[in-house]
């Protein structure tokens, strides 16, 4: 009996500890019924979430949340959302998750990243500006480096050319960073039918204009199938895989475009026989400016983008990019669709 009674006391005392520890997390908590009800919340949930507990205690969350957000993100389902305007106030931007736990019930857990879409709003509009104001001063410099004429000052000449190589790849950095901020500010796409055999066409000349000769380019077309988006968005990002492609492979080597169905959509890919890229770069390719060997990528014209600019159509085509390399070997990079982004061709 007294054993009972220090077991229980201890129990409360712990439960009163858990208790203290989830009111003083800066995250709002909030334990859901099966039916969305609330049944217990911290004091986070008041500021970041507007419900308060005991006040709010049997309420039917979703429904205060109302058709904001918020609301149209819990009666979705999911288990998680990036980035959702608070139902208190939409400047405090959250990210939510939704947990199971027991007998159909849900945590609902939202963290407060009002301060990191801050700096992140800020960072892309700083890199946006700097672009634009880059872009004229360095267009005028080109311009200029282009009427001169190496042969009218042979002195000069190597000068010269490597000044027009740098401010060649000045411009081509600044374009690059220009089409980042053009696609993170894009909200919709343009619908339209980007038809694929005379885009893969040209994708392969491009590869063997790019390539000159120094590898055996192949295209393999099987998809029977258009696709709907941004044409010129996807021109962009199937023809920066085809470029780097014929950059990371070394003379001698394959280049296969392949656009093929599978299971529940179609892929487009590029393999080359290439130098590969080591496992642990894999994951970081797509961030700006991350390059497996900064010389390599200058020596062949990159600018550390392309693959930064890939991610980003694919994404607002809700596609994903697969990845697979070999060191050695050579790599293969995929890009994944949806079936609701095909236009399958009649037999
Ligand atoms: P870059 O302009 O430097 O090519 P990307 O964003 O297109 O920039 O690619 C990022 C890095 O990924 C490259 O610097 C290179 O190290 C690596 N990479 C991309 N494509 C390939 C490939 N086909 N084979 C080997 N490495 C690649």
């Amino acid at each position: 009996m007294n054993a009972d009674r220090v077991r229980a006391r201890s129990l409360v005392a712990q439960l009163r500890d858990l208790r203290t520890v989830a009111c003083a997390l800066p995250d709002a908590l909030v334990l859901l019924d099966r039916d969305g009800r609330m049944r217990w919340c911290n004091p986070a949930a008041g500021r970041l979430l507007g419900i308060a507990w005991p006040r709010d205690r049997g309420l039917a969350v979703a429904g205060r949340f109302g058709d904001g957000e918020a609301g149209t993100w819990l009666r979705q389902g999911r288990d998680d959302a990036d980035d959702v305007a608070s139902p208190v106030d939409a400047a405090v931007r959250l990210q939510p998750s939704l947990i199971p736990y027991g007998d159909h019930r849900r945590l609902l857990i939202a963290r407060d990243i009002s301060r990191v879409t801050r700096l992140e709003q800020v960072r892309r509009d700083s890199a946006a500006l700097l672009s634009r104001e880059f872009l004229t001063p360095l267009t005028v410099i080109h311009g200029y480096l282009e009427l001169l004429d190496p042969g009218d000052v042979p002195g000069l000449a190597p000068v010269l050319n490597e000044m027009r190589t740098q401010s060649q790849r000045m411009r081509q950095i600044v374009e690059d960073l220009l089409e980042l901020s053009r696609l993170e500010m894009q909200q919709h796409l343009s619908e339209e039918h980007l038809e694929m055999a005379p885009l893969l066409d040209s994708l392969r000349r491009e590869a063997e204009a790019l390539s000159q000769g120094r590898h055996r380019v192949r295209l393999e077309d099987d998809a029977r199938a258009d696709l709907l988006g941004s044409p010129k968005d996807l021109h962009s990002a199937f023809s920066n895989l085809v470029s780097n492609a014929v950059r990371y492979t070394p003379e001698g080597g394959a280049i296969t475009i392949r656009w093929r169905r599978v299971p529940g959509g179609a892929e487009y890919s590029v393999t080359d026989t290439g130098y590969g890229i080591p496992a642990e770069h894999l994951s970081r390719l797509t961030e700006r400016f991350y390059r497996v060997s900064s010389s390599r990528s200058r020596a062949t014209g990159g600018t550390g983008l392309g693959l930064s600019i890939v991610k980003h159509v694919l994404n607002l085509h809700g596609a994903q990019l697969r990845i697979e390399s070999e060191p050695g070997n050579g790599s293969t990079f995929t890009c994944v669709f949806d079936d609701a982004r095909l236009l399958p061709l009649d037999a």
